[in-house]
């Protein structure tokens, strides 16, 4: 390899080819003047090994990891950070000296996208959508700053996984099997998040929440879904006068974590999020593929 050539990160996952993250990670080490490139490392199920191997071997600073191998790939790092393990999954993998160190930055991505709604979580009661690795980041991060979370999924043996895993936690979580059962109750909550990927391009235009179901003003509704932009559970909650927050502004922040631990540089957040919007709005118009349709559940960051 060329002593010239320069430092790399990675998306591993599968599939990966429609993420925004080179993007919006190419404009920022440009901005910063840095010598870097954020490439693509497209990795089946099971062959995350091999992939992780590369990122020792070769001149790699780190790894963003998304689906779907944000759990499996803690078994083979060498450090853990406790939020990581506590929450379960890793997003980003620093190389430092050889050794594979892995975090999660959707948490406090998820976080910090929240409060710069202006919404307080402390004290909330929140109503989460989703039992997978998005969800686990979103309920430990609302645990941590002091939410009170009910939860439901469509499949309820995970939720009440996950309750358990968060109670353990100390958090305040129950679990429900309907959305249905929750009607009398809907105007205790003041939050509602969707970590499901339901929503998601290129089946834009189904909602988690049933049009059935009457949707608060005083709700503030976070869609973590990011594509597209405009969700019809983002729809729903401005047709009934609620603050909503798409899912374009957590991907930023998590994005701006991940290159911060990477670089030690403070990221510049407005190229990322100008170089991730309009990433975004150019998949939108790339025509949809027959084998993308099948994998029309798979989320990309
Ligand atoms: P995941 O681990 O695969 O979990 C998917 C979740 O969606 C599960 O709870 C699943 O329920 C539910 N689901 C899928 N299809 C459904 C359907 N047709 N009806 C009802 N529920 C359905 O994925 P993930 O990593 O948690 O990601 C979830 C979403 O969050 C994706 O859209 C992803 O793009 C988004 N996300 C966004 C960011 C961001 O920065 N904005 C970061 C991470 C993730 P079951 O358990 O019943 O299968």
């Amino acid at each position: 390899m060329s002593e010239h050539a320069p430092q790399r990160v990675g998306l591993i996952g599968w599939p990966v080819e429609h993420s925004v993250s080179p993007a919006m990670h190419n404009a920022a080490f440009q901005a910063l003047g840095l010598d870097w490139w954020y490439t693509l490392l497209p990795t089946p199920p099971g062959e995350i090994a091999s992939t992780l191997a590369q990122l020792r071997g070769q001149r790699y600073r780190g790894a963003n990891v998304t689906v779907p191998h944000k759990e499996a790939v803690m078994a083979f790092l060498d450090e853990v950070e406790s939020s990581a393990r506590t929450i379960g999954a890793v997003n980003t993998v620093v190389v430092r000296e050889g050794r594979l160190l892995g975090y999660n930055t959707d948490a406090p991505g998820f976080l910090a996208a929240l409060q710069a709604a202006g919404f307080e979580p402390k004290g909330s009661r929140a109503l989460v959508l989703g039992a997978g690795g998005a969800a686990r980041a979103v309920v430990y991060a609302l645990v941590q700053a002091g939410s009170t979370i009910v939860l439901y999924n469509r499949t309820p043996q995970r939720a009440l996984e996950l309750v358990h895993h968060a109670q353990g936690m100390g958090g305040s979580v129950t679990s429900i099997a309907s959305l249905d059962s929750l009607e009398p109750e809907l105007a205790d909550f003041n939050l509602l998040v969707n970590a499901t990927s339901v929503g998601m391009w290129p089946q834009g235009n189904v909602s988690p929440w049933p049009e059935t179901l009457s949707l608060p003003s005083h709700w503030t509704v976070f869609d973590l879904v990011y594509n597209p932009a405009e969700t019809r559970l983002l729809a729903q909650a401005r047709a009934a006068g609620a603050p909503a927050i798409g899912g374009l502004e957590m991907l930023v922040q998590q994005g701006a974590l991940a290159f911060e631990l990477w670089t030690g540089q403070s990221p510049p957040l407005e190229v990322m999020r100008a170089a991730a919007r309009e990433s975004l709005a150019r998949s939108q118009q790339a025509p949809v593929e027959p084998a993308l349709r099948q994998d029309a559940d798979v989320a990309t960051p």
